[in-house]
């Protein structure tokens, strides 16, 4: 078991815990190296990154960035290693949360539709970043209201392509996103590749488009993959030349998957992103070598 978790969130996206919450939880759960990657927003950093030098954790500024790719697939890629002060990533980022609340707006008149009226509101008092409004947000006022039994059933019935509450939307490309991501310093990684709905072809396709754009990794252990998912990307990133990353994908307590601070190890095949990152890692003091 590794105690590397490169891929979880906080109230500044969907995730449950606040930043110093969500890193002192990891921390207890003796977590070595960190970093926090909620999506298209970097407001948790400077919280998170503090509670983790304190507390001994070696750490890494993240991002994970929403994308579509190939006209209708949504695709997530992390950032690791990131200035999160740099221009060109911060206006990136922005312009991707200005379409949030929007969006969200057509989800609520869309579930209204069908006679389930006021999830808008309901899911916008659920979100303590508003701009950064999302479907985790309207599933848990829709299992809080008691419409829907959990997370999970939500998504299956109301927010999935071709559902009542599902609104399409166009995301970043990949190529703004991974350059966004190299010019703020840090490395670009395609997360969770086992979940898209993508064979094997239109797979290798996002490989070499993500490659040309400038993207380093793929993230091999996931709190969303199968042990068949994790072998079968650690091949693809052998073939490719990629390094593998490694993150529990964590949202909440009692929201199912992967509990945050650790992660299983990487096939040993595979070459550790955290080793191509070690420049970009803050480390806390104990750890700094004399
Ligand atoms: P959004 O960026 O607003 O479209 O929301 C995407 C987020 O919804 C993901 O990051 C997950 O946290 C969550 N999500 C997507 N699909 C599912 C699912 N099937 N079950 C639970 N959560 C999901
Ligand atoms: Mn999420
Ligand atoms: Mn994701
Ligand atoms: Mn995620």
């Amino acid at each position: 078991m590794a105690s590397i978790d490169l891929h979880f969130h906080s109230t500044a996206s969907d995730g449950g815990l606040p930043p110093a919450e969500v890193i002192r939880r990891a921390a207890a759960r003796e977590a070595s190296l960190l970093a926090l990657t909620d999506h298209d927003c970097t407001a948790g950093l400077a919280e998170a990154r503090a509670t983790a030098l304190a507390a001994g954790v070696d750490f890494l500024d993240g991002v994970e960035v929403s994308v579509t790719w190939n006209a209708r697939h949504t695709v997530h890629i992390l950032g690791l290693g990131i200035d999160p002060d740099n221009a060109a990533l911060r206006a990136g980022l922005q312009s991707i949360r200005d379409g949030r609340v929007e969006r969200a707006r057509q989800m609520g008149e869309s579930l209204a539709k069908i006679g389930i009226p006021g999830v808008f509101d309901g899911a916008m008092r659920l979100a303590a970043n508003p701009e950064m409004i999302g479907r985790t947000h309207f599933a848990r006022y829709l299992v809080q209201s008691g419409e829907v039994k959990d997370v999970k059933s939500v998504f299956r019935k109301y927010l999935t392509t071709g559902k009542p509450g599902y609104v399409a939307h166009e995301w970043a490309t990949l190529e703004d996103a991974v350059g966004w991501i190299r010019g703020a310093g840090g490395m670009a990684v395609i997360a969770h590749p086992g979940r898209y709905d993508m064979g094997r072809t239109l797979i290798e396709r996002l490989v070499t488009d993500f490659k040309a754009a400038g993207g380093e990794a793929l993230e091999v252990v996931s709190g969303s993959h199968s042990l068949d998912d994790m072998l079968r990307f650690a091949l693809v990133a052998q073939k490719h030349g990629l390094y593998a990353s490694a993150g529990s994908d964590f949202h909440a307590p009692g929201e199912g998957g992967r509990d945050v601070g650790s992660t299983t190890d990487l096939p040993p095949i595979c070459l550790p992103i955290w080793q191509a990152l070690a420049p970009r890692i803050h480390r806390a003091a104990a750890n700094v070598e004399e």
